[in-house]
């Protein structure tokens, strides 16, 4: 199979990768404004090797991070950035890859080019953890998916190569658990690859809000809430991190943690936003 890359800059030290981010400012700023004219960038798309034209606007959400839609494999900037970081890291197309999502384009694109992956999604607390269910949202009429809940995965420990998610870890209030979930059910060497909203300009996160035990919410900071994936009515953002979550995932087990930054924009990668990447 064709080997996938793009110009991936890993950064072990967070305040390089602020560094890199900052001096790339100037030119992230110019780049939107040029590109909010006209909505959309010819361009290369090195996940489907062939020329495409980049959408500013993916449906209703217009950002460089969320959009830079191609027109071809339809996979946004902050998909594209994982999917390379997958491929960037597995050894080969045998990998046994568990990615927290199943609904998505993102996951029936890493589907085809690694067969032994698993998508699940979060479907509620009364569901068996690691077994399908049926269900059906405003969003989709029918779906047949896996349940994981990624404070208690049902996979077995050290049994997989890479554990994938994207936008979850700021919902979910035990995140510290998640992380050393995550890292449990890796082999030695295995690597846990994810996207968060980094507020890389706070040393510290920030806690939004926790749960009461009636199961309302106390809020600390104005209540965010955010796209689920499966069409719900949105989910409630506990964190918003900062850099103390490179202390966070060595604390949970991980030997090794880096933060990835790929700024290529006529390659459809135009947000400076990371991807980290922990190796078991
Ligand atoms: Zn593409």
């Amino acid at each position: 199979m064709r080997k996938l890359s793009v110009m991936l800059n890993w950064f072990a030290d967070p305040r390089q990768y602020v560094d890199a981010v900052n001096s790339l400012g100037s030119t992230v700023g110019a780049y939107e404004a040029s590109i909010a004219q006209c909505e959309e960038a010819q361009g290369w798309c090195a996940w489907c090797n062939r020329a495409t034209v980049f959408y500013l606007s993916n449906g209703s959400v217009r950002s460089l991070r969320e959009g830079m839609q191609c027109a071809h494999c339809k996979l946004t900037n902050r998909q594209r950035l994982m999917g390379f970081t997958i491929a960037d890291t597995v050894g080969g197309v045998e990998a046994r890859i568990a990615l927290l999502e199943q609904t998505t384009r993102l996951y029936r694109s890493i589907k085809r080019r690694y067969p032994n992956t698993i998508g699940s999604e979060f479907l509620g607390r009364d569901k068996r953890r690691g077994r399908g269910h049926v269900w059906r949202s405003s969003t989709f009429r029918f779906r047949y998916t896996r349940h994981e809940d990624i404070t208690q995965l049902s996979y077995a420990s050290n049994s997989l190569d890479v554990i994938a998610h994207s936008d979850v870890l700021e919902h979910v209030y035990d995140y510290r658990a998640a992380l050393r979930e995550c890292c449990r059910v890796l082999i030695p060497g295995g690597a846990l690859i994810f996207t968060v909203p980094f507020f890389h300009e706070n040393a510290s996160s920030l806690l939004r809000g926790k749960p009461n035990p009636d199961g309302s919410l106390a809020h600390f900071a104005p209540p965010e809430y955010h796209g689920d994936g499966i069409g719900g009515a949105g989910i409630y953002t506990f964190h918003s991190f900062g850099l103390d979550l490179f202390d966070e995932i060595r604390a949970a087990g991980f030997s090794e943690v880096v933060i990835g930054l790929c700024y290529v924009p006529t390659q459809g990668f135009a947000s400076t936003c990371g991807v980290f990447r922990a190796i078991k």
